[in-house]
């Protein structure tokens, strides 16, 4: 498999009983397929300390301005790339097929960082949610269409700050 960032080839690790593609020789990405991600996302998870230790390798540089295609889709579709953080303003590059993400180096440091536990990430969440749509959260109580597309939508962007509740049908809002 392919590095989406510097194209050079994936190597396999196993973290955690976790498979995941690492660009080991390269500019230090991490692939992750899809809902893994979420296994490493909080400090108290497995720590994975390899992941971190990673640096890109020299001479290695990165156009993180690029689209990055899917490195597993056989048609390699051009993937999302999210603003996943209330707090610092963490990217990640989703592929819209298979559900994979894609990070930077740094970038599952920074978001395992921004909180402590699950119950804190979950509590941020319903404040931004609060905040953002004035208490009208759940999807009955969407006054129109357009609101509760709205939400689905906003929920979609939302997961890694509060991965708790990605999982299909169980938010109050609708499954995304
Ligand atoms: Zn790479
Ligand atoms: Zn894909």
């Amino acid at each position: 498999m392919e590095c989406p960032a510097c194209h050079r080839e994936l190597t396999t690790m196993t973290v955690g009983g976790v498979r995941l593609d690492v660009c080991k020789d390269g500019c230090a990405g991490i692939w992750f397929n899809a809902f893994e991600l979420k296994k490493f996302d909080e400090p108290n998870e497995f720590a994975g300390d390899e992941l971190f230790e990673m640096k890109p390798a020299p001479g290695v540089v990165v156009d993180q301005t690029q689209r990055y295609k899917c490195p597993e889709c056989a048609d390699h579709p051009v993937m999302m790339r999210h603003f996943e953080s209330a707090k610092r303003g963490v990217t990640v590059d989703e592929c819209p097929e298979c559900g994979g993400d894609w990070l930077d180096p740094g970038e599952l440091r920074n978001i395992r960082d921004e909180f402590p536990t699950e119950a804190a990430r979950t509590q941020a969440a319903q404040a931004y949610f609060d905040e953002v749509f004035g208490g009208q959260l759940a999807a009955e109580k969407a006054k129109s269409d357009e609101q509760l597309a709205k939400a689905h939508k906003f929920a979609n962007h939302f997961r890694f700050i509060c991965p708790s509740y990605y999982i299909p049908g169980e938010q109050q809002w609708g499954a995304f």
